[in-house]
């Protein structure tokens, strides 16, 4: 008798990170291509976190097609005086299915605490926004052999907070991230095993840090590895397109 046929749960996705970049011009152009170009029969979802003054644009753009849009960022606070604050109801109502939360470079460039991503986490799912929470070790935390501990404390303070429900993690490798180094899939394996052993295991983990279509396809055949987040390949089409391809 052959081997039981094993059946995937977990519905893949491939995230696009513009992070800040685009023009309206470009913005249509890729876009446009994308949706174009994506193989309807596809079970990948797909989506892009254009800057928060294209969410209209994108969302006008992404109308009819099956590609979902996400903001970069937002608020921890629901609403008030916070000058320069974008709020997830406020990213709700430009059609936001989901924002990403704590990425490396916010909490690295702009000081983001582990609380305050987990506020920032209970703010998006209290509108109805799914969170992209991301995750991941700097280079000296790796080679000090401390990568399990620091993502298992920057997820832990999300999981003493709230419950995860249908969030999706992204562990990103900080030194993986627009180096053009990444990590090897057994090393995105093994942190994301060690991550799911922590969730529920229907949520989906996506693994971000230098993908491209040339590496997608062996970090996307481990077992615990359901999409990637996408930052600098998520800009150029034919790049992004065989990334999404390679996830089915
Ligand atoms: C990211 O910004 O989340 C990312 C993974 O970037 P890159 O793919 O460019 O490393």
């Amino acid at each position: 008798m052959g081997s039981p046929l094993v059946v995937r749960q977990r519905s893949r996705l491939v995230a696009g990170n513009w992070k800040m970049h685009g023009s309206r011009a470009s913005n249509r152009a890729l876009l446009e291509a994308l949706a174009g170009q994506l193989d309807r029969r596809s079970t990948v979802e797909v989506a892009v976190c254009p800057p928060y003054p294209y969410l209209e644009q994108v969302s006008a753009l992404l109308a009819g097609t099956p590609i979902a849009s996400g903001a970069q960022n937002i608020s921890e606070h629901a609403q008030g005086a916070y000058t320069g604050e974008v709020s997830a109801a406020m990213i709700k109502e430009f059609g936001c299915r989901y924002s990403i939360v704590g990425h490396s470079e916010r909490r690295q460039l702009f000081g983001e605490s582990d609380a305050q991503v987990a506020a920032k986490f209970a703010a998006a799912r209290a509108a109805g926004i799914t969170p992209i929470l991301c995750v991941g070790e700097t280079l000296e935390e790796r080679e000090a052999g401390r990568t399990e501990e620091v993502v298992e404390r920057q997820l832990g303070t999300i999981l003493k907070k709230i419950d995860f429900g249908n969030a999706v993690l992204a562990y990103e490798p900080v030194w993986a991230i627009g180096t053009g180094r990444n990590a090897t899939p057994e090393q995105a394996q093994a942190v994301h095993a060690f991550l799911r052993a922590r969730l529920s295991p229907d949520v989906r983990i996506l693994y971000g840090g230098s993908v491209k279509a040339s590496n997608a396809a062996a970090i996307f055949a481990m077992p615990d590895v359901d999409g990637g987040l996408i930052g600098g390949a998520s800009l150029v089409v034919k790049e992004f397109l065989e990334i999404v391809r390679t996830a089915q």
